[in-house]
């Protein structure tokens, strides 16, 4: 059976590989993190893991899960001295849509084709195989990766050409990071006016202010203090970071945008590499 190759185990990419071993699927995967690499082998035993990229050769696609496009670019430009001739690349990163036009001439240049797919739904979608997936890229280069990426998601959308799905996936966070944070002002507001936050979720449930962090995040991970979504608040920031330069290179008014991005930067820095993004709420509480 074809090869498959898989880069980036991290919080995403270790349960989206698993999954395409799970499916029967000729994994080959990588990650720079030799102790990743490890857990990963010892966790699917009917895939294979590499040692480093050059082992790529024979895979006809490589998905790339990346944290960002300086890193997707490095990984990409390696692959394209390595792989065959046809070969497929698809970047489920959110990376820069900017950055990954270029990346992607210089893919085609070598011969390879790629498309960026980025996905939404965090952690446990990537577990259960249900992710949303929005798609960049010539319709038959999207229509070869759909059947490989049905193990992975629930919806495969395609969203326009190249870098589209990356400038859509930016457009989404900018929209998620806007109702968390607006989440997290409106129970900490509550609560100091003496209503018991937990209630005032189950109301905005039910109400307009309903969102994905009223109904995924809030009593989850904030209220509970756990903080483990298990997606970093400065990958949120870079994503909000890519929307605002979007705006601004279409000259579309994002003045919303604007504050969301200086506040997800300032607590990004403020709470560290390690947060997660529901530690926004902690910020919002005591910025
Ligand atoms: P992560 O930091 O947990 O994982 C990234 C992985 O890439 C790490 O295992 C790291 O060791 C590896 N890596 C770094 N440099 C490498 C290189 N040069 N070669 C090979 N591997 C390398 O990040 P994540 O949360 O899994 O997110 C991955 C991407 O998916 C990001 O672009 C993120 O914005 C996006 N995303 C994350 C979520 C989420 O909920 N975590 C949801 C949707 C999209």
């Amino acid at each position: 059976m074809k090869q498959i190759g898989f880069v980036g185990l991290g919080m995403m990419g270790f349960p989206m590989a698993g999954r395409l071993a799970a499916a029967g699927v000729n994994v080959l995967a990588y990650d720079v993190v030799a102790e990743t690499r490890q857990r990963f082998a010892a966790e699917n035993k009917a895939a294979r893991v590499a040692a480093d990229l050059q082992a790529f050769g024979d895979c006809d696609v490589v998905v790339t899960m990346l944290p960002n496009s300086d890193i997707v670019d490095e990984a990409v430009l390696a692959l394209t001295k390595v792989l065959g001739q046809g070969a497929l690349v698809i970047d489920m990163s959110s990376a820069d849509p900017v950055r990954t036009r270029a990346l992607s001439a210089a893919v085609k240049a070598a011969g390879l084709a790629m498309i960026d797919a980025p996905v939404s739904g965090g952690v446990s979608r990537a577990r259960s195989g249900t992710l949303a997936i929005m798609a960049g890229g010539d319709a038959a280069d999207v229509d070869r990766a759909r059947p490989l990426l049905g193990h992975l998601g629930s919806t495969l959308t395609r969203v326009g050409d190249i870098g589209a799905g990356h400038a859509m996936k930016a457009l989404n966070n900018y929209v998620s990071a806007a109702g968390l944070i607006a989440t997290a002002e409106a129970l900490i507001a509550g609560q100091r006016f003496g209503i018991d936050p937990n209630i005032m979720v189950d109301v905005l449930n039910s109400s307009t202010g309903k969102n994905n962090t009223t109904e995924n995040k809030a009593k989850q991970f904030m209220l509970s203090g756990a903080f483990n979504s298990g997606f970093s608040l400065a990958l949120m920031a870079k994503d909000v970071a890519i929307a605002a330069v979007l705006a601004e290179a279409v000259q579309a008014d994002m003045r919303l945008g604007a504050h969301v991005n200086a506040l997800c930067t300032q607590a990004s820095n403020a709470l560290g590499k390690a947060a997660d993004h529901t530690e926004m709420y902690r910020f919002v509480e005591h910025p």
